[in-house]
């Protein structure tokens, strides 16, 4: 926007002061006045966050007005008898095209629609056929550009979005299991928990572990091992109702799994129907004393006394697993 202004200074400036092609003072004034606050209405978004989200329509809106009016300027100054200004006008299709970040597809039609404009009013004005051929030819081929300089731009820009967005999901997730990992669980869980809505209340935390599993590797190995891993990994998700819910492999055979708006009664069937789940994958296993792959789950649950965050959950989980597991294991404990 401000780039936008100083060139329309300078350039009505040397048009009205230096060249005289614009002999109008009230003319020179108007389109001074109009496309500078233009101009600086460009830069309006980013500093108005109530008219951000509409910042597209806006700048269109803008830069619309400003091309319009530089036209009809250029048509005013050819009817006194001066150069149509066909080197400004491209200056303001390319800067729509290229210096403004509007979408490909709002700065098409628009700088399409300015040349077309433009084109059409050196006709109308009866330009002598040199003038037309010159005036259509650099239009055209500055319109060309600024579409191809646009779209590398978009395309380089969503090209750096996407990889972006792949880093952030491959640091976010386990390899061995695809499930979500434990940076992931530490800190989205911890801000999920901490920015709670009062309808994502109660909480529940289950957390999973592997009876027995050292000795399933030591008698079947640890490409077995992984596995068998990969097919316990996905026995809670059933459970994932809630769009923050999270089931996530913190490390070696444990996982954590987060519910929202899940109350303790939820909480020990969703835990009780997960180690069903794992019973049912009947997975053989020679070291244990159940002859199969099982669970042991500990739950946990805010407390709506005490302020609950992650690492409390945690605590009370891990504690709860604890039980299970001295309890007998394959089995859920509070
Ligand atoms: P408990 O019933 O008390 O949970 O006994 P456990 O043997 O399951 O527990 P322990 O913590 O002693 O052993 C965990 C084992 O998990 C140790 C290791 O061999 C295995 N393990 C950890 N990470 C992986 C992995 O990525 N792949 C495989 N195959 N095994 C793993
Ligand atoms: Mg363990
Ligand atoms: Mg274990």
């Amino acid at each position: 926007g401000l780039i936008a202004a100083l060139m329309f200074v300078s350039g009505l400036s040397a048009d009205y002061f230096i060249n005289q092609r614009i002999k109008d003072p009230s003319l020179f004034w108007f389109v001074a006045v109009v496309s500078i606050s233009m101009s600086i209405l460009l830069t309006l978004p980013s500093y108005w966050s109530s008219i951000r989200m509409r910042a597209y329509q806006f700048s269109f809106g803008t830069l619309l007005v400003n091309g319009v009016l530089l036209i009809c300027a250029g048509v005013q100054a050819w009817i006194d008898g001066n150069p149509f200004p066909t080197g400004w006008i491209m200056v303001l299709i390319f800067y729509t095209f290229v210096l403004t970040g509007l979408p490909y597809r709002y700065c098409t039609p628009l700088g399409l629609g300015l040349g077309a404009f433009s084109i059409g009013s050196t006709f109308a004005l009866g330009a002598p056929v040199g003038h037309l051929v010159d005036h259509c030819l650099l239009i055209i081929s500055v319109t060309v550009t600024g579409m191809v300089a646009c779209s590398t731009l978009e395309r380089i820009d969503r090209q750096g979005w996407l990889r972006a967005l792949r880093m952030q999901v491959q640091s976010y997730s386990d390899p061995l299991t695809g499930l979500l990992n434990r940076r992931y669980f530490f800190e989205e869980g911890a801000r999920q928990i901490n920015s709670a809505d009062p309808s994502d209340l109660p909480i529940a935390m289950l957390m999973l572990d592997i009876d027995y599993f050292k000795k399933y590797n030591d008698h079947l190995g640890h490409p077995q091992g992984d596995r068998c891993l990969r097919k316990v990994a996905s026995a809670a998700n059933p459970q994932l109702r809630h769009p923050l819910d999270i089931n996530a492999r913190l490390g070696g055979e444990e996982f954590a799994v987060l519910l929202f708006s899940c109350d303790q009664e939820h909480a020990l069937v969703a835990a009780e129907a997960i180690r069903e789940s794992v019973a049912a994958l009947d997975i053989e296993h020679p070291g244990s004393p159940l002859g199969r792959v099982s669970i042991s789950v500990g739950v946990s649950v805010t407390n709506e006394t005490d302020q609950s965050n992650l690492d409390t959950l945690l605590l009370a989980a891990d504690r709860a697993l604890y039980r299970a597991k001295n309890g007998g294991r394959n089995r859920v404990s509070l």
